[in-house]
């Protein structure tokens, strides 16, 4: 390491900039952004600051005159953009003033240079490579972006604001670091991390007003929390950011067959894994056992996530399980997914909705012929509805029965799509009154069903080996 990071405060004096053109304005703007004041000496004469916000402008000093014989004193550092040749002779006269330097794209010229920056207010993370690849360290910049959550800069300014009035309350180091441990982990730093602030303000307040105060950190058991993780359809990289950081988070895990091993591959390593739920038609761990396994993981502490492939609130029960929580007192909160038929829709080009085609969308499950006689089918007679049918592959003649019945034409598309967004992922497309002869052609679930005119603008209409095709290519990238 050639380059330590240090962080420079920027109100300790002005930052001398010399040079013209884009890559001078780009530092500009940074350093006035971060509330530096800048002295800027334009190589062109030109001081160019159009496109900057007037407090931005406020932070600049256009600088006349020759650079080599400004007066620096109290300068904090100074910089060359696109100076050309005063770039060396600048940054001979800051070594020999003792004043570090950067002259841009010129290591050997530089006593400091610019990471790479994660800027979330308080919280600031620089991320550099020697100078050697500003590329490798955009890319490690744009990981750090996706783990850390939006709002850990309010976490850091709410404990900053705490800080003083807590250390008076609990001298011990070891206990306040505990507590500080407990608030970030536990729901009130969640409470933050979701924009509740003022929440967070009357929580902390409250354990600081208790009186068993000075055993708050033992209290730790009221960290525990449940969250509702939708899973997506199968492919890990559709995850989204708060999923992912919430099963790196997890203590323990709950999660149902419909998620695949993948996805439990992204959890924390040493977290826990449960399976509930049932398979069809075989025997597991029922609902209710489900909620009192999660209710008892968090009354004893524990942060635990309940994992459901698709979203939790689109025929997951995810309903049924949050009330279940609300009535057990547990704290939880619930992070969507993307559902099934939004991934079949993706991943298969269906365009649920089209203009004049489709203005509407129902989803509705049909878990089994006797599911499939309780849906009201005269409600879906609109040739302007695209249906998709969650469960439905064991009572597709009874969609195709109450469909028709409704009088949708059997000549409407369907696509039955399996295992979607999965390596093995699989599409038949065809007309509705062969939809249980599609369906036979599938080669395992889970799959469903879309039914709509949309679905003739779906890949595998237009190009029949396309469904084959994409399998493959699949495989391939396995
Ligand atoms: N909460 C889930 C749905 C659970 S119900 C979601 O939002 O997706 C289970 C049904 O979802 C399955 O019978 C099937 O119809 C559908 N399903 C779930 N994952 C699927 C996948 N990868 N491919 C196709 N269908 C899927």
């Amino acid at each position: 390491m050639r380059f330590l990071p240090v962080f420079l405060d920027l109100q300790a004096g002005p930052v001398f900039l010399i040079g013209a053109g884009d890559l001078v304005r780009a530092k500009l703007r940074l350093l006035a952004a971060a509330g530096a004041r800048v002295c800027w000496h334009a190589t062109n004469g030109d001081h160019d600051l159009s496109g900057l916000s007037s407090a931005e402008v406020a932070r600049i000093e256009p600088a006349t005159g020759d650079p080599l014989a400004a007066d620096l004193r109290g300068v904090i550092a100074i910089l060359c953009a696109g100076a050309g040749d005063l770039g060396p002779a600048m940054s001979a006269r800051a070594k020999a003033a003792g004043i570090p330097v950067n002259v841009m794209d010129d290591l050997a010229h530089s006593t400091f240079i610019f990471p790479a920056i994660v800027d979330r207010g308080d919280v600031v993370v620089a991320i550099g490579t020697g100078g050697a690849s500003p590329v490798v360290a955009r890319r490690v910049r744009e990981l750090i972006e996706a783990a850390l959550p939006a709002r850990i800069g309010d976490l850091a300014g709410f404990i900053g604001r705490w800080r003083k009035s807590i250390h008076h309350r609990i001298a011990e180091f070891p206990l306040r670091r505990r507590f500080w441990e407990r608030v970030v982990d536990g729901p009130i730093g969640a409470l933050v991390l979701a924009g509740r602030g003022s929440e967070a303000e009357v929580a902390l307040k409250n354990i600081t007003d208790a009186s068993a105060y000075a055993g708050a950190p033992e209290r730790g058991r009221v960290g525990g929390r449940v969250t509702l993780v939708g899973a997506g359809p199968g492919d890990p990289d559709l995850l989204t950011v708060k999923a992912l950081r919430a099963l790196q988070d997890a203590d323990i895990i709950f999660y149902d067959e419909l998620v695949s091993p993948e996805i439990l591959d992204r959890a924390r390593r040493d977290a826990a894994r449960v399976a509930v739920g049932r398979r069809v038609g075989k025997p597991g761990i029922g609902q209710d056992a489900t909620n009192a396994l999660m209710i008892a993981a968090a009354r004893s502490g524990q942060r635990a996530v309940r994992l459901k492939g698709g979203d939790p609130f689109v025929f997951g029960r995810g309903g049924e399980e949050i009330e279940a929580l609300r009535q057990a007192g547990v704290a939880y909160s619930v992070i969507p997914g993307i559902t099934a038929g939004l991934g079949a829709a993706a991943q298969f080009e269906v365009p649920l909705t089209f203009r004049r085609e489709a203005l509407r969308i129902t989803f509705l499950t049909a878990h089994k012929a006797e599911d499939a006689a309780a849906v009201d089918w005269s409600l879906l007679t609109d040739e302007q509805m695209t249906v998709v049918v969650y469960m439905g592959m064991t009572a597709a003649t009874s969609v195709r029965a109450g469909l028709l019945a409704a009088g949708r034409s059997p000549r409407t598309p369907v696509g039955v799509f399996a295992r979607v967004t999965r390596p093995d992922a699989q599409a038949v497309v065809g007309m509705l009154n062969e939809l249980p002869d599609l369906v036979a052609r599938i080669d395992g679930g889970p799959a469903i069903l879309i039914i709509g005119d949309v679905v003739a603008h779906s890949a595998p209409w237009r190009d029949p080996n396309l469904a084959q095709l994409i399998s493959c290519f699949q495989d391939a990238a396995e």
